[in-house]
């Protein structure tokens, strides 16, 4: 891979402020042809511990100092991940599969996440609350949470583990963070420009292992740690929920989705049929916001399923290191075999192939179109991460609403209508954390990211952001 500045490919782990190697070693692979990139430090438990303990008193030094000191070093870090942009799309790239452009994009929207919160480190407001008797004053502190650990998942190698650091590090934390085995190199790449940056050491620590379940263990079990930051599956956040509850540790979790996507009669199709591309065919429709089930009203039915076709047929299937390419790689063979499986199952359902259907050699999957799903499908009740898109019909907004809400996600969920009234209702009805209407476009740093129900609890971006890594401490005075 070419890079301009060759030492942001750092493949030791970034423990308690010291770059480190192991003997045992984790191999990076590059999803579009399988070709071994590099092998990286490989973290077990006894290092995690160690980072977390050595997190703890650099974390102490760090929230004494001042909210604009913690803000101008990740300012820095900002303008350096800016500066550097093309280079950790390049490393992106490698690791993950999407294509070039698009990994640009991811890292110029990780870096938003840390020009926010180093904006909003300058906002950690108290409170002063009228007294209950006269001689009572009281008084709200917001408080950093202290130690917190952070597991992140491949598909956003660089935007997820950033829009953790960055208001962890904003709200006086310190952070140990684990990246997913398949993808280090873009964590370990923005850790280098941190350190560059001047965060002082012991603050961050990056522990790409392939032992997540003992990583996973240390982190809940370990009592310094005060707060855990995981996005992933659903399933990974009960095991943790589950590990946490001895210690009642704090947690985030952006888990799996389910989004509906759902277009009305009166809604402008092609702004629809565009909506659905970009909800649907980023990333190869690997993200947890992408579109799962697609919802037509029956009399647009026919003539969506159609314009929708001729759209993704344009789509150019290739290596993320082809300026043409539109859909890479996905993550995994097994990944592959899952998209496979969940179109298999719904064509012998009675689901009409209208475009697709097929594999392109490796991990490559064909962009593909199926019409007539029903609720009884895989690719209805389960995430499919592959760039597949199911049609279902309906006939009434009742219906549509019952069908949109059942299911045990709710994270995101989009719907195309030219009626304001509507619009309204279904914003209200829809249960998730996050409703595009007319758009499939919806994450921005400005906006706090989250779902709701098995979807995962707390936000990501906005000042609701903050909060998660923040306690409150109320003091009475007495005078
Ligand atoms: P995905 O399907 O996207 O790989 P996972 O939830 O399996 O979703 O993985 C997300 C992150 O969780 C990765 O960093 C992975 O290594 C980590 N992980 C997987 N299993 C566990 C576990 N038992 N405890 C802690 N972390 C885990």
């Amino acid at each position: 891979m070419h890079l301009n500045d060759t030492s942001l490919l750092e493949t030791r782990a970034f423990v308690a402020g010291e770059w480190i190697s192991t003997t045992g070693k984790l191999t990076v692979v590059n999803p579009a042809d399988s070709t071994i990139l590099v092998e990286v430090a490989d973290c077990d438990r006894t290092i995690a511990a160690r980072s977390i303990s050595f997190a703890a008193s650099a974390q102490v030094l760090w929230a004494k100092r001042t909210a604009k000191d913690r803000a101008s070093i990740l300012r820095r870090w900002y303008d350096l991940v800016v500066a550097n942009a093309d280079d950790l799309a390049m490393i992106l790239m490698s690791e993950m599969g999407k294509p070039l452009a698009e990994a640009h994009g991811e890292v110029l929207y990780g870096a938003s996440y840390i020009e926010w919160f180093a904006e909003e480190a300058k906002r950690v407001y108290g409170e002063t609350i009228p007294g209950h008797a006269e001689d009572k004053r009281l008084l709200v502190l917001r408080q950093p949470v202290g130690v917190v650990a952070a597991i992140t998942p491949w598909n956003f190698p660089n935007a997820m583990i950033a829009r953790k650091i960055a208001p962890a590090l904003a709200a006086g934390c310190a952070i140990v963070a684990k990246p997913a085995a398949e993808t280090p190199l873009s964590a370990l790449a923005l850790a280098v420009l941190a350190e560059r940056a001047g965060l002082p050491k012991g603050l961050l620590s990056i522990l790409p292992s392939s032992d997540a379940v003992g990583m996973g263990r240390e982190f809940c079990e370990n009592p310094t740690v005060r707060k855990i930051s995981f996005t992933g599956s659903t399933n990974v956040g009960r095991i943790l929920m589950k590990q946490g509850a001895d210690q009642i540790k704090k947690l985030s979790l952006e888990l799996g989705g389910n989004a509906p996507f759902i277009v009305f009669d009166d809604a402008d199709i092609d702004v629809a049929v565009d909506g659905l591309i970009a909800s649907k065919f980023r990333n190869a429709g690997q993200t947890c916001v992408c579109t799962n089930r697609i919802y037509v009203q029956a009399d647009v039915a026919d003539q969506f399923a159609t314009k929708l076709a001729q759209k993704v047929a344009t789509l150019k299937v290739g290596a993320g290191s082809d300026p043409a390419s539109q859909i890479g790689p996905l993550i995994s063979m097994a990944a592959l075999a899952k998209v496979e499986d969940h179109v298999a199952d719904a064509v012998s359902g009675g689901a009409k192939l209208v475009l697709g259907g097929h594999g392109a050699g490796g991990t490559f999957y064909m962009p593909t179109v199926l019409a007539g799903c029903n609720a009884t499908m895989k690719i209805t009740r389960e995430e499919t991460f592959g760039p597949v898109a199911g049609l279902i019909r309906f006939e009434s907004e009742a219906e549509v609403i019952a069908a949109a809400n059942d299911t045990e996600f709710g994270l995101a969920a989009y719907v195309f209508t030219r009626d304001l009234a509507r619009s309204w209702r279904m914003m209200e009805a829809l249960e998730c954390g996050m409703v595009g209407v007319n758009t499939g476009h919806i994450s921005t740093e400005l906006a706090p990211f989250g779902g709701i129900k098995q979807s995962g609890m707390g936000r990501e971006g906005s000042r609701h952001g903050l909060e998660d890594y923040l306690e409150l401490k109320y003091c009475c005075i007495s005078m």
